[in-house]
C-alpha cells in the first residue's frame, strides 16, 4: 500500500512543468527521453537528458507509437529498431533480478541467441531421455555432429568447447530458433567420466547451469528465463518492412516444421533445404548406412530405393507447407563419413544392425576417413562419384512436386548442386536432372517447372560465374563455405584462433558471421554481375548464415542480390534490415 503522496499531489505546479518540459524534450529529439531533474527550494531543475536506453520489445513499441502519435514518420520508425534486438521479442530471456546474482564461468560465441537454464548432460541419448522425464538439459559437448540431432532438439540450451559461427552446432541451433554457445574454449569436456571442467571446477552430469546465446555467456547454476512475447506492434513493424524492402527474404528450412515457423515469421520461399538433415531420422539412417556400405553400384541402387519413398514424403512435406512459394532444394552436400559412428560401440551396434562383421563397418569408415573433410568428397563431387545418389534425390522431387501439383498445391521447385567448381561438374549433375525428369515426367504423363541452379560457395565459381550462369538459371551464395575458402581457414577450426584475431583488431567481426565485404563481398558481387551479364534474369540469393546478418543482408542489398536466406527466427531480422537498407540507399 502507498503511504507517501504523488509528486502531482505534493507539488502539482511543479509537476505539471515537468511533464511540459518532458513533452517539449520528447518532440524535440522525437525520442524517448531519459531525464534527470531535482527539486530545490521549490523549484524545478532540469539536469540533463539523452535518449532512453530499451530493451527490444520497448523499442518496437515505442517506434510504434511515436509513428502512429505523429511524431516520426515510418522510415524513421523502421530506422529507430536494431533489427538485433528483435532478438529479445522471438527468444527467451533471462530475468534481469536473477541475472544480478549470476556468476558467468565461461565465455564462448554468441551462435544463436537467447536464455536457457537446465540440467547438464552430455549425450543425445540422455539429453531424450531426460526431456521425456521432463526435466530442462543442456546438452554439453565438445561439438555436436548430425547424430545429436535429436538431443539437441528436446535440449533447452547447447553447449559446445568447440566450433565457430558456422559449426554445425550454430547452425543447427539458429534453423531450431534455440539458444546456443559455441566454441567455449575454457570448457573442457571428459565424456567418460561425464563431467565438464572450468577453471578448475567441475561440473557433473545433473548439475545446472545456464547459457546466454546473445553474449556467449556460460552462467553457473539455475537463472530463471522469461518466454518471449510478440505484440501488436511487432506485427505493424513487420508490415510496414515489408512495404519498404526490395530484398526479398526466404528462410533455410529442412522440415515442414520448420518451414511453417518460417512462413509465420514473413518468409517467402526456401532458399535452401539441406537434405543430409533428412537422413538421420529413424529407420533412413539404416538405408543411408546400407548405401555406404554397398560394394557396388546395384548394391548403393537397392538401399537408394528404400530412401526413394522416403525422401519423396519429405520434399511433399515443404511443397505443402510453402504452396505457391519458392522451395530451394539442395543436393546432398557432407562427406559420407558423417553417416557412419566412429566409436567401437556405436560401430558394433551398426554391424549387429547391418548383420555384417564390426571389422567390415570400421574398414569402411577407415575408407571414408579424411584429413580435411571440409575440402574433401562432398557437393557435387559426391554426385559425380555417384550419380544414383543425385538420381534418386531429383526423382523424389520430381514424384514430390508431381503429387503436390495434382492435390491443387503450386509447386515451385529448384533445384540447386552444390560446392560446383567448374562448368562440367555442373553440367554433368544437369544433365543427370535433366535425364531424370524427362523420364519421371514421360512415366507420369505430366511435367512440373522447376529451376535448376547451383551454389556458388567456392572462390573459382564465383570467378567464373559467366560461364556457370551460361548454364545455371539461379545462383545461391554459400557464404559460409565462400569465406571458409576464401579466406583459408576452416569454418570448424577458427573459433581457436578468431578471439585472438577479432582481439588484436586483425579482424573487426567475425567473418563467419558477418560477411568480409572487401574480400568476400567482392567475390559475391562481380558474381553476380557475372552471372547477370550472361542471363540478365539470372535469380540470385545468398543462402549462408550472413542472410540473417543485418550489416551482411545491408550489403547484399547494395550488390544487388534478389533475396537472402536464413534460419527461421531471424526472418524477422532479414525483413526489418532489408527495409532499412532500402531506406538508406
Ligand atoms: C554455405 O556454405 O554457405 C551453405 C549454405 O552451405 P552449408 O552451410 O550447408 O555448407
Ligand atoms: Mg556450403
Amino acid at each position: 500500500m502507498r503511504n507517501y503522496p504523488s509528486l502531482e499531489e505534493l507539488m502539482p505546479d511543479i509537476y505539471r512543468q515537468l511533464l511540459h518540459a518532458e513533452t517539449t524534450l520528447e518532440n524535440h529529439f522525437k525520442d524517448m527521453q531519459d531525464l534527470e531533474f531535482t527539486i530545490q527550494e521549490g523549484k524545478l531543475w532540469m539536469l540533463q537528458t539523452r535518449n532512453g536506453k530499451r530493451t527490444g520489445a520497448a523499442m518496437v513499441r515505442i517506434a510504434m507509437e511515436m509513428l502512429q502519435q505523429g511524431m516520426i514518420d515510418e522510415k524513421t520508425a523502421l530506422q529507430r529498431v536494431s533489427p538485433d534486438r528483435l532478438n529479445d521479442l522471438l527468444h527467451p530471456i533471462f530475468d534481469p533480478v536473477a541475472l544480478k546474482a549470476a556468476a558467468v564461468i565461461a565465455r564462448g560465441l554468441p551462435a544463436s541467441p537467447g536464455a536457457a537454464t537446465g540440467q547438464v548432460v552430455f549425450f543425445a541419448d540422455e539429453a531424450e531421455e531426460w526431456a521425456k522425464q521432463g526435466r530442462d538439459v543442456i546438452l554439453v559437448r565438445q561439438e555436436t555432429s548430425p547424430e545429436d540431432l535429436r538431443g539437441m532438439s528436446v535440449a533447452k540450451g547447447i553447449l559446445t568447447a568447440r566450433g565457430g559461427m558456422t559449426s554445425h552446432a550454430a547452425v543447427v541451433a539458429r534453423g531450431m530458433g534455440k539458444c546456443c554457445v559455441s566454441g567455449a574454449g575454457a570448457v573442457h569436456v571428459d565424456y567418460k567420466a561425464r563431467t565438464m571442467t572450468v577453471d578448475d571446477k567441475v561440473y557433473g552430469e545433473g548439475d545446472w547451469i545456464s547459457l546466454n546465446g546473445s553474449t556467449g555467456e556460460v552462467y553457473a547454476g539455475q537463472v530463471s528465463t522469461k518466454e518471449a512475447e510478440l505484440s501488436g506492434d511487432f506485427g505493424a513493424l513487420m508490415a510496414l518492412a515489408d512495404r519498404y524492402m526490395r530484398l526479398e527474404v526466404r528462410a533455410n528450412a529442412d522440415t515442414p516444421e520448420d518451414a511453417r515457423v518460417a512462413r509465420n515469421f514473413g518468409a517467402t520461399g526456401i532458399g535452401l533445404a539441406r537434405t543430409e538433415h533428412m537422413f538421420f531420422e529413424g529407420e533412413r539412417i539404416v538405408a543411408v548406412r546400407e548405401m555406404i556400405l554397398a560394394d557396388d553400384e546395384a548394391g548403393r541402387r537397392k538401399a537408394l530405393a528404400k530412401l526413394l519413398p522416403i525422401q519423396r514424403g519429405d520434399f511433399e512435406g515443404l511443397f505443402r507447407e510453402m504452396n505457391g512459394l519458392p522451395v530451394t532444394i539442395r543436393l546432398l552436400d557432407p562427406p559420407l563419413h558423417e553417416f557412419v559412428p566412429h566409436d567401437d560401440a556405436g560401430q558394433a551396434a551398426m554391424a549387429r544392425e547391418m548383420k555384417v562383421s564390426a571389422g567390415k563397418i570400421r574398414m569402411r569408415v577407415e575408407e571414408l576417413h579424411e584429413f580435411n573433410p571440409m575440402l574433401g568428397h562432398r557437393g557435387c563431387r559426391l554426385g559425380i562419384t555417384y550419380p544414383e545418389i543425385t538420381e534418386m534425390q531429383a526423382r523424389a522431387i520430381f514424384e514430390a512436386g508431381l503429387n503436390m501439383q495434382a492435390n491443387g498445391i503450386v509447386v515451385k521447385a529448384e533445384i540447386m548442386v552444390p560446392l560446383v567448381g567448374t562448368v562440367r561438374e555442373f553440367n554433368a549433375q544437369a544433365a543427370v536432372i535433366r535425364a531424370t525428369a524427362a523420364k519421371v515426367f514421360a512415366e507420369r504423363g505430366e511435367t512440373l517447372h522447376y529451376m535448376l541452379g547451383t551454389m556458388i560457395e567456392t572462390p573459382r565459381a564465383a570467378l567464373i560465374a559467366d560461364s556457370i550462369g551460361r548454364q545455371a538459371e539461379f545462383f545461391s551464395f554459400g557464404t559460409n563455405d565462400l569465406t571458409q575458402m576464401t579466406m583459408g581457414f576452416s569454418r570448424d577450426d577458427a573459433g581457436k584462433f578468431l578471439p585472438d584475431y577479432l582481439k588484436q583488431g586483425i579482424y573487426e567481426h567475425d567473418p563467419f558471421r558477418s560477411i568480409d565485404q572487401k574480400g568476400v563481398g567482392l567475390l559475391v558481387a562481380m558474381a553476380v554481375e557475372k552471372g547477370r551479364s550472361v542471363r540478365p534474369d539470372i535469380e540470385v540469393g545468398v543462402c549462408g548464415e550472413h542472410g540473417g546478418d543485418p550489416a551482411s543482408v545491408a550489403f547484399f542489398h547494395r550488390a544487388g542480390l534478389d533475396y537472402v536466406s536464413c534460419s527461421p527466427f531471424r526472418v524477422p531480422i532479414a525483413r526489418l534490415a532489408a527495409a532499412q537498407a532500402a531506406i538508406e540507399a
